[in-house]
């Protein structure tokens, strides 16, 4: 496919903000790709080279691209920067001055790739210069259109509003004609998570080539996640018999890939939401590479301690090691503790299907001796609730958040939700028993005691059907002058012109600047009420609110649509009410 012929379908996935319309062209465009190109099409709509878990990134400044844009066309920087204020966009900048050329380039969709990929991989002395001089050709060969595309790729422009997920429905129509192969490829998604690859299997093998996607170590899984009860007898109850309880310890998540010979030893660290975090923590990786296993991928919390009193630090002070700089001196102030509580792969094999009950005893057999800095947590077989609630209350007198109960004969549920791991935490009598992860979609302009920050309060919501945001609550009183501070900056970073196509927000609780969807915050409330001004959850007349939101902490280790749902506070809602 040429790029030229990309670069249409591009311009019709922008001009739409209709879910089914995009799903509908991108599966025309997976129709028209051929199996050498697919991936690269599937990274290059989402303005990527590589999947985001390689860490692979451009690293392209605004300011580079309009020196790349002068050079290709010719003109001097002052021209195309004031142009660029004029239109306010580069890649439509670029357009306009390629217009003078009116041919359809040949170039194709890999040779653009190709050399895009090479942009992303220049590192050292000078490579600002040459990551340049490669765009600026580029430029200077392509036609109007596919020249708007390829200026706003590297500097992360291309915001076409939809993610990996509508990749895989339009997958699904692609190889079946409608949404019903979705799930399929999303389970396979869930375990290998790299979208161009899924995509290449099922061009060249069907859905049958889905079928055979397994973990791989270096490739990371989408965690599982754990469901909320609100009492030790409604836990045991759903339990059936038998099951595992597991301090809950305040930390991050952690996901541990170990392969290689024990010469050449392979190490890689991925955040919960799965970003490549290998080189913020050295000594984790020294730790895993010490491991006595062949290979492995274990799933853990990471805790901070205190080297003399071997006592757990606080969560803020356990993510300062999640930093770019001085990250040895960190190191070594605070030391990380890794509890591995499950094993998704081992010693060759795939163990996601394998029963807990198994995955545990293979831990314990390969894992139990270990001393260093990875270990593994702590694991009770309980069958009462009387048990359940002493292990709780241990855990909380330790300082814990609470414990995670575990069905005893559970697959590793990849990237999903359930019951098979419930979570317990300390609760506040008659309050909401947990905090729930909002995103921020906008701010209010300040009045009185605020307006020296510039803005008064902010607007923020959860992710529900249809891969948008529903507005729940207004937060305001509930931050510190510091948090206020923050708060700014963050508003400042992702603010955006106009209301993105993503948010359901009515008009009475429009904020007066929209952010894009990118932050989580962390949110205690007082309680779940219903209240006509929200959208999330809305039937007719009331949607979920929330009561007094106070802002816990920044949860930068998610993304957005790993927020809690609106489904989630729906159960909330149930909960709460008894
Ligand atoms: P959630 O992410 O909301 O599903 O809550 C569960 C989180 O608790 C996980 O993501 C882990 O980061 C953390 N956690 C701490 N200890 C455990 C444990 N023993 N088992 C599972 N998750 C744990």
């Amino acid at each position: 496919m040429t790029f030229s012929k990309l670069s249409e379908y591009l311009q019709k996935l922008e001009k739409t903000a209709s879910r089914n319309e995009i799903t509908q062209i991108l599966a025309g465009l997976f129709k028209d790709a051929s199996s050498g190109e697919i991936d690269k099409i599937c990274y290059l709509v989402l303005g990527r080279v590589a999947p985001q878990y390689t860490g692979i990134e451009f690293n392209f400044a605004e300011k580079m691209m309009i020196r790349a844009i002068g050079y290709a066309y010719k003109k001097e920087i002052e021209t195309v920067t004031e142009k660029f204020k004029n239109i306010g966009d580069l890649g439509d900048v670029a357009e306009k001055f390629a217009e003078q050329s009116k041919f359809k380039s040949k170039t194709s969709v890999s040779e653009v790739y190709d050399l895009l990929r090479k942009v992303a991989a220049e590192g050292g002395e000078k490579s600002q210069e040459r990551k340049l001089t490669l765009i600026a050709e580029l430029l200077s060969e392509v036609d109007p259109l596919s020249a708007r595309y390829i200026a706003r790729i590297p500097v992360g422009k291309l915001r076409l509003g939809f993610s990996d997920v509508s990749m895989m429905d339009a997958l699904s129509v692609m190889e079946v004609g409608d949404k019903s192969a979705r799930k399929k490829i999303e389970a396979a998604y869930n375990v290998f998570v790299d979208i161009g690859k899924i995509a290449q299997r099922i061009k060249k093998e069907g859905l049958t080539g889905v079928e055979k996607v397994d973990a791989e170590p270096g490739v990371p899984i989408r965690p599982s996640l754990a469901e909320r009860l609100p009492s030790a007898e409604k836990i045991v109850e759903k339990m059936d018999g038998r099951f595992a309880v597991e301090p809950k310890l305040d930390g991050f998540r952690v996901q541990l890939h170990v392969w290689g010979s024990s010469d050449k030893r392979e190490v890689k660290i991925f955040s919960r939401n799965l970003e490549n975090v290998t080189h913020m923590y050295p000594d984790l990786v020294d730790a895993a590479s010490k491991l006595h296993v062949k290979s492995g991928i274990f799933d853990g919390e990471a805790i901070g301690y205190n080297s003399k009193t071997g006592k757990f630090v606080p969560f803020q002070e356990t993510v300062q090691r999640k930093r770019k700089y001085g990250i040895e001196e960190m190191a070594k102030s605070i030391p990380l503790k890794v509890f591995v509580f499950d094993s998704l792969f081992l010693n060759g094999k795939t163990l996601l299907t394998v029963p807990f009950r198994e995955r545990r005893e293979l831990m314990e057999k390969e894992l139990g001796g270990e001393k260093g800095d990875i270990v593994l947590a702590q694991h009770h077989i309980v069958t009462e609730a009387d048990k359940l609630r002493e292990l709780f209350n241990n855990c909380i007198k330790d300082g814990l958040e609470g414990i995670v109960a575990k069905k005893l004969d559970a697959p590793y549920r990849a990237g999903g939700r359930g019951y098979h791991w419930v979570k317990f935490k300390k609760t506040t009598e008659g309050k909401i028993t947990d905090t729930i992860d909002c995103v921020l979609m906008g701010a209010y302009r300040g009045r009185g005691k605020r307006a020296q920050f510039g803005l008064g309060a902010f607007l923020i919501g959860v992710p529900g059907k249809g891969e948008k945001y529903y507005s729940i609550s207004r937060l305001g009183t509930g931050l510190s002058d510091e948090q206020f501070r923050q708060m700014y900056k963050e508003v400042e970073k992702l603010k955006v012109e106009d209301k993105p196509n993503t948010y359901e927000v009515d008009k009475e609780a429009e904020p007066d600047v929209w952010v894009r969807p990118q932050l989580v915050l962390e949110i205690l409330a007082d309680e779940i009420s219903l209240s006509p001004r929200h959208t999330a959850g809305r039937d007719k007349s009331r949607g979920y609110s929330l009561r007094f939101p106070r802002l816990i902490r920044v949860r930068d280790d998610k993304n957005p649509d790993q927020a809690t749902s609106v489904g989630e506070i729906a159960k909330l809602y149930k909960i709460q009410k008894g």
